[in-house]
């Protein structure tokens, strides 16, 4: 079988790939989605087990894909997680498989998850103060979090990471309190700049919590330098803390952008392919796997839409313009 190449125009070559499984959350977060949740994907429109296998499946097979994370919507809320994940692990044994969740029902499912092969789990969680999670995600689910995390620690999903975005007046203070919390229990902490990414476009440059503020807020109690493992791809630049070994992230995409060393391409719960969150055009892979072609075509549509992958984001670019779906819908 021929194997293909991802690439693009500017030299960079996807080899992960980001499989949202559903739109649907079971939190509100206010940077990603209004109080009253939004329309979700009819089921008609959503990818079965079958179709996302079979193109999980060209990606491995056909077009060099290395590194598998599903993500959302929330992942979890998906039925028969735990059996799509054995599914994909069957494809390759080596691939690295993990999951961005909320942790909601990890609890209960990390041990199946593990077993059905997935590697890694990057938790959310921006407070660990229950009156700071309601006001952020509007529910009270802190402590189903907090057992998540320590079910897939136990579960061996780990190294555990954690992920946190900052939001002014509401947890932008608590920097140092969730970095000492995260070390506390071993889980790797990571900040993410808020992105202009809500579904209710309400995000404002001058409202986020910029890399520099949130050093400044680490600072206060932590000396941070920089960690000498390469940075590659990865989103994060990573910071010793007090000396090492532990470390902590910051995902600048806003102040300091990494487009030029990325390796990502996103699948979205509706069969489209996204080259960028911030994306404006996707290619549909879906009418393709339900119209009768072969996994070669499907692998030279997928080969061509990655062709086309801009250079950058774009935020700083006049005119630009926030994508139509918002971040629950891309899969983050
Ligand atoms: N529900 C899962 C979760 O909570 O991890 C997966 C999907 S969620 C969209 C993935 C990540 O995107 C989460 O860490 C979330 O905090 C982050 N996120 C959502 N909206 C964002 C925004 N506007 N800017 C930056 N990060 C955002």
């Amino acid at each position: 079988m021929q194997v293909l190449k991802l690439g693009d125009r500017y030299g960079r070559v996807a080899t992960d790939l980001r499989v949202s499984l559903t739109d649907r959350c079971n939190l509100r977060c206010s940077y990603c989605m209004p109080a009253e949740g939004l329309d979700w994907l009819p089921q008609d429109e959503t990818l079965t087990d079958d179709e996302l296998v079979r193109l999980i499946r060209i990606g491995v097979e056909r077009l060099g894909i290395q590194e598998i994370r599903f993500t959302g919507g929330e992942p979890l809320v998906r039925r028969g997680l735990p059996d799509l994940v054995r599914r994909v692990r069957e494809i390759d044994a080596d691939i690295d498989m993990s999951m961005t969740t909320n942790a909601l029902g990890l609890a209960r499912t990390a041990q199946a998850l593990a077993d059905a092969g997935l590697n890694r789990v990057n938790v959310s969680l921006d407070t660990v103060r229950a009156d700071t999670f309601h006001a952020i995600t509007r529910r009270d689910r802190l402590d189903d979090v907090i057992s998540g995390l320590a079910a897939a620690e136990a579960a061996g999903l780990g190294p555990v990471k954690v992920n946190a975005v900052l939001m002014r007046g509401l947890n932008d203070d608590q920097a140092p309190e969730l970095l000492r919390w995260c070390l506390d229990r071993g889980y790797e902490l990571r900040f993410i700049e808020q992105m202009p990414l809500d579904a209710q476009h309400g995000w404002q440059r001058d409202g986020m919590v910029t890399a520099d503020e949130i050093f400044a807020h680490l600072e206060r109690e932590f000396t941070l330098s920089p960690a000498s493992e390469p940075r590659g791809s990865a989103p994060a630049e990573l910071f010793l803390v007090d000396g090492g070994p532990a470390t902590v992230g910051v995902i600048a995409s806003v102040t300091r952008p990494f487009c030029g060393d990325c390796d990502r391409v996103r699948l979205t719960a509706d069969g489209q392919i996204r080259n960028c969150l911030f994306a404006r055009h996707e290619s549909d892979l879906r009418a393709a796997l339900r119209d009768g072609t072969s996994d070669a075509e499907i692998a030279e549509r997928w080969v061509t839409a990655v062709a086309g992958k801009a250079a950058g984001h774009g935020i700083d670019d006049e005119g630009f313009l926030q994508p139509d779906r918002p971040m629950s819908a891309i899969g983050g």
